[in-house]
């Protein structure tokens, strides 16, 4: 329990130091996981105040035990009504300017806050306040490699389902089964299996279509440990790969295996997306891949940093970030590729242990 508090308080100084190049002397967080991240709490509503010496969690009667119990190194108060409640935290600590996250706080919670606050109290942060959850420690990449495992041996007992006739949703609700069978929390998002023509859409929903010989199948899944998330995707090919479907894997392989090289801290996560884009583009794919090629992965299943074109954030040691590009072919096939990497100083560890080699079933 000391250790786990220690990481805390570690967490909430660093954001504590840089509350004179944010322009503040507090933070207000609303997001659920943000708040997890800070303080331990896991419950579903709540707001957190950090201070310059300390933190105050204020949750409603629900959560007060819980509360207590899990952000043992906070202040834990209890409020009737969240807007009044975060009124009088602010108000008995001569907070001039508070920041928030404003990617993340409703246009009516900040309107009623406002109105009952001194003008200009409130400080819009968004940049400052993204990549919080960014670089992971140790211990969270050890959570993230037990939802990887959990996940990976699931698959394993799917494969073996998979066969023609078998319905998409059927093998769907076996992954999830099986992820929660290993000790997956909740899967991580709705598992993906998308046979055929329906592999074409980036996030299809398993169906009742019945997998055929010849089939490409997208399978993208993920289990959750410790509220910390994994995210995986292979394509399956039944029976027989035709000429079509091989060059396309091919091409995405391609991609997919150069952007993992070239994964490493320092740099530009616009510039891995564009070395996977490339390689698409060259062979006459690139409207054919419709999406980023990765994101961070935590406590969210997409988180930062994006990377992507628009994109621009920096690569750094500690980070967990997919490399998934994929080629769609609308009314005929698609095929992704999707691992997790940990972005170390000179390259990257790839976390997900399933070989994306074609695999023919
Ligand atoms: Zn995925
Ligand atoms: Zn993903």
């Amino acid at each position: 329990m000391g250790g786990e508090t220690a990481v805390y308080r570690q967490r909430l100084a660093r954001l504590q130091e840089r509350f004179s190049q944010f322009g503040v002397d507090a933070i207000l967080f609303f997001e659920m996981k943000n708040i997890r991240y800070l303080t331990g709490f896991t419950g579903s509503d709540g707001v957190f105040l950090l201070l310059p010496d300390k933190g105050v969690l204020l949750v409603d009667g629900r959560y007060i035990t819980q509360a207590g119990e899990e952000a043992s190194q906070c202040d834990v108060v209890q409020y009737r009504d969240k807007i009044s409640g975060i009124v009088s935290a602010l108000g008995g600590r001569e907070v001039k300017r508070a920041g928030f996250e404003a990617a993340v706080l409703s246009v009516e919670l900040y309107e009623k806050l406002r109105g009952k606050l001194p003008p200009d109290l409130l400080i819009p942060l968004t940049e400052a306040l993204t990549g919080i959850r960014g670089v992971k420690d140790d211990q969270e990449v050890s959570l993230l490699r037990m939802a990887v495992d959990i996940a990976d041996g699931a698959l394993l007992q799917v494969i073996e389902r998979m066969r023609p006739g078998v319905e998409e949703r059927s093998i769907a609700l076996e992954m999830d089964y099986r992820m929660r069978a290993l000790g997956s929390e909740e899967t991580s998002f709705s598992t993906i299996v998308a046979s055929g023509p329906n592999a074409a859409l980036p996030h299809a929903r398993p169906g009742p279509r019945r997998l055929e010989d010849g089939d490409a199948v997208v399978m993208d899944f993920g289990a959750v440990h410790e509220g910390y998330h994994s995210d995986e995707t292979c394509t399956f090919v039944l029976g027989r790969a035709d000429d079509k479907l091989r060059e396309v894997y091919a091409i995405v392989k391609d991609a997919h295996d150069r952007a993992i090289e070239a994964v490493r801290a320092g740099a530009a996560c616009r510039d891995i997306d564009r070395i996977a884009r490339q390689i698409i583009e060259k062979k006459g794919y690139g409207a054919c891949f419709s999406h980023g090629t990765g994101h961070g992965v935590g406590l969210d299943v997409h988180e930062a940093p994006r990377l992507s074109t628009l994109s621009d954030q920096i690569l750094a040691a500690g980070m967990v970030v997919t490399i998934e590009p994929g080629i769609y072919l609308p009314g005929k096939l698609g095929v992704r590729i999707e691992d997790m990497v940990l972005v170390k100083e000179d390259g990257c560890e790839v976390l997900t242990k399933m070989s994306k080699e074609l695999k023919i079933l």
